[in-house]
């Protein structure tokens, strides 16, 4: 095996081809071979990763021999890495029990235990990746606040049926997303029932202080079932008390550990332990709940999709398969698309269980306006359940004691024509301003924006204009999202995240000093010039109804001043 070279294989290859090889001294050699030929930090790192567990398994860990009672957590964790008999970990945890009795140190040899008796247990070619190690085992040094969930980790082949959607209200209204939301999740389940002979459910959840009154509308909007509760502490959105509300809920009538109740109750709406499916709006209050709901239901979450289905899908992944070489059909997975890099790229999310492991929900949170409010369909007919639970004093420490109502701001949208105004005005920011302006009012039907730059930049503008570079008039990823007949960027670069809020612009005039500036690649015109010169030209030709001379006048203005049309100087 000394003749093994890593320089032969690419990164992707090498892990495989190495994984049968368990004598030191060649790992050595290899690790040499791959330091001297093209040195890659990842092949270095791999090579090491399988020295330093094989040095460690050479380690024969004496078990009567070690003191828990002076052993930190982390040795302990270190240790149990290199047991591999259950009798001895059995063993190991019975003191740990009498003594100290930890709840860190025993979940971590319960845990090896588990993941021991797991690979006596497993067929064909256990996968040994670091991945399918607990986190517990894997970090013993940190802290891990939810590994006290063993109610719900010990789940396996648990039931799990219906799409759950929390639907949010807002100042006691249902807000448009949920609507959206219930019309999709219908399809979906109506699809669902027909592609897998199924009778599962659309099932609708309302938290808040008099929400009954929307249990008639979920159901119009396809819900099958509705889940209230309501209380007057609910007014307002707040996370503990609607995350734990939520969490009893949906594990209600749960089964754990191996068929005994031990956390659940009969509810006769439903016989699963945890919903299949879980939809939130990607609202704040519902990005905040989605998280919180899912970390605690020990699932992921897929955060602001924009595109929902449900397929089966063949995985080779051997992290999800438990077998490397094989693959395996996941069943009615819920696919969900999102935006990537500022929607540059879609991902499809797929939450999918591992060999020892099962994630549900399958949950995600969906941008509003991604699916269309579906037609209220009044004669439908649906369960009404009311959800009893004490809730607990501690969940409600944050009290809103006064709240004032924001300014709603100035709406951009559906102006012929935005001047928006970025850093480039920095040499004397109220003028600039004022010249943004004056172009503006030349317009009969124009608004001002500005970049983000402008937003968090420390520039000093007088009263007048002061009013002009607020948030509520940021165009981008963060603000505003226009598309006028003609947008005219001045002295504004062309982030990417500035560009998503204005490249669907009928027309694109940029006015920048800078002609590498970016947004010329998006531009229509291009003139290269000093806005303070360029602008009051500009605005002069419009008064003057010299609008065709517009960029003629922009060439002219300033010291190498040129418009360019599609990036071309003219
Ligand atoms: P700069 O990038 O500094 O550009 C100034 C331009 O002015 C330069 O091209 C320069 O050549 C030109 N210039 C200088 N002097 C003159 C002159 N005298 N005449 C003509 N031109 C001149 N940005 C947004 O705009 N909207 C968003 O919604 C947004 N969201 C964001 C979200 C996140 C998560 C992050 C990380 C960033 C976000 N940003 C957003 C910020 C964005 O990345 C840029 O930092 C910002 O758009 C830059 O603003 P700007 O173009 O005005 O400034």
């Amino acid at each position: 095996m000394t003749d093994f070279d890593p320089n032969d294989y690419e990164m992707a290859e090498l892990g495989p081809a190495i994984k049968d090889v368990d004598d030191i001294a060649a790992l050595h050699a290899i690790l040499d071979k791959e330091k001297t030929g093209q040195n890659r930090p990842g092949a270095v790192a791999l090579i090491e990763s399988r020295i330093e567990k094989y040095e460690h398994e050479d380690e024969d860990v004496d078990v009567g021999s070690l003191n828990l009672d002076e052993m930190s957590t982390a040795d302990v964790g270190n240790a149990v890495q290199s047991i591999e008999d259950v009798d001895e970990l059995r063993t190991l945890l019975e003191r740990e029990e009498a003594g100290q009795d930890r709840g860190g140190v025993t979940r971590l040899i319960q845990s090896r235990i588990d993941s021991v008796a797991g690979s006596e247990e497993g067929d064909g070619e256990d996968v040994e990746l670091e991945d399918e190690l607990p986190p517990e085992e894997k970090h013993p040094d940190l802290s891990h606040p939810t590994a006290d969930k063993r109610h719900v980790r010990a789940l396996q082949d648990g039931t799990y049926r219906d799409m759950w959607v929390y639907c949010e209200t807002q100042a006691g209204e249902l807000v448009d997303v949920s609507k959206e939301m219930l019309g999709k999740a219908r399809e979906l389940m109506d699809d669902y029932n027909a592609d897998y002979d199924a009778d599962e459910r659309v099932v609708a959840v309302l938290i808040g202080d008099n929400v009954s009154k929307h249990t008639d509308d979920v159901i119009a909007y396809g819900a099958d079932v509705v889940v209230v509760h309501e209380d007057e502490r609910l007014r307002r959105f707040q996370h503990t008390p609607f995350c734990e509300i939520f969490c009893d809920m949906a594990r209600a009538g749960a089964s754990h550990d191996g068929g005994e109740v031990t956390g659940g109750r009969d509810e006769d709406w439903r016989d699963y332990d945890k919903p299949r499916y879980a939809l939130f709006p990607a609202t704040n209050n519902g990005r905040d709940l989605s998280a919180l709901v899912q970390a605690e239901l020990d699932s992921g979450l897929a955060s602001d999709c924009s595109g929902l289905y449900i397929e089966d899908t063949v995985i080779s992944n051997p992290v999800k398969t438990g077998v490397a070489g094989e693959k395996k059909t996941f069943e009615r997975v819920l696919h969900m698309k999102r935006p990537d890099f500022s929607g540059f790229e879609y991902s499809t999310i797929l939450c999918l269980d591992n060999p020892r492991r099962e994630f549900h929900p399958q949950g995600g949170s969906v941008i509003p306006g991604s699916f269309e409010i579906p037609e209220p369909d009044s004669d439908r007919e649906g369960d009404v359940v009311h959800h009893e639970a004490t809730l607990d004093d501690d969940w409600f420490t944050i009290a809103v004691t006064d709240h004032d109502q924001l300014d709603e701001g100035i709406d951009l949208t559906g102006h012929e024509v935005i001047v928006a105004v970025g850093r480039g005005i920095g040499a004397n920011p109220t003028k600039g301003m004022e010249l943004a302006l004056d172009l503006a009012d030349a317009f009969e039907d124009a608004e001002v924006g500005v970049s983000r730059g402008i937003v968090t930049g420390s520039y000093q503008f007088d009263g007048h204009v002061e009013q002009y570079t607020h948030e509520d008039r940021q165009i981008g990823e963060t603000g505003q999202v226009v598309a006028p007949r003609l947008y005219i960027a001045v002295g504004i670069s062309g982030a990417v995240q500035h560009k998503v809020g204005m490249d669907e612009s009928e027309t694109i005039v940029a006015i920048n000093t800078d002609p590498e500036a970016r947004i010329r690649d998006f531009s229509d015109y291009f003139v290269e010039g000093d806005l303070f010169e360029v602008l009051p030209r500009l605005t002069k030709a419009l008064q003057d109804g010299e609008l065709d001379l517009e960029l003629a006048e922009a060439k002219a203005a300033g010291d190498g001043a040129a418009a360019t049309d599609g990036g071309d100087q003219v």
